[in-house]
């Protein structure tokens, strides 16, 4: 069958647009997957409008990032347990890489979205953190 790539993390929201970040789905999950996970545009607007101007992510900006992350995520209980499987093994597995073996960052996919969200943006965090003390 014929499977589309879909973001779990969605570009619009800061999702990479890396292997790690798509999970291939058939067209009907795909769009189920949508019809649960959604986002109203202007929530997207204000995000990136709050935003414009924070060339330098800091605390603040992860803490926002994981603000409309929970609200894009918060029906994900709704979709089949297959499908929220593939989503949480996908956020699990960027944030190992992301933690790269250095932030001591443990998970898996048993976890809860909002545990596996938060984790991510922790790392994203630190990662802008340790970035900034090399210049
Ligand atoms: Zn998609």
């Amino acid at each position: 069958m014929k499977t589309t790539a879909h973001h779990v993390i969605p570009c619009s929201l800061d999702g990479f647009d890396i292997d790690f970040n798509i999970i291939h789905l058939n067209q009907r999950d795909h769009n189920l997957v949508h019809r649960i996970l959604s986002m109203p545009y202007w929530r997207i607007r204000k995000f990136r409008f709050s935003n414009a101007l924070s060339f330098r992510k800091d605390k603040k900006y992860y803490e926002r990032l994981l603000y409309i992350l929970s609200i894009y995520f918060e029906n994900i209980e709704k979709l089949p347990v297959l499908l929220i499987k593939k989503h949480k093994k996908a956020i699990a597995e960027m944030v190992m890489i992301l933690n790269n073996k250095k932030y001591g960052y443990s998970v898996n996919s048993n976890m809860t979205v909002s545990y596996l969200l938060k984790c991510y943006c922790e790392v994203l965090l630190l990662i802008s953190l340790s970035r900034e003390n090399l210049i």
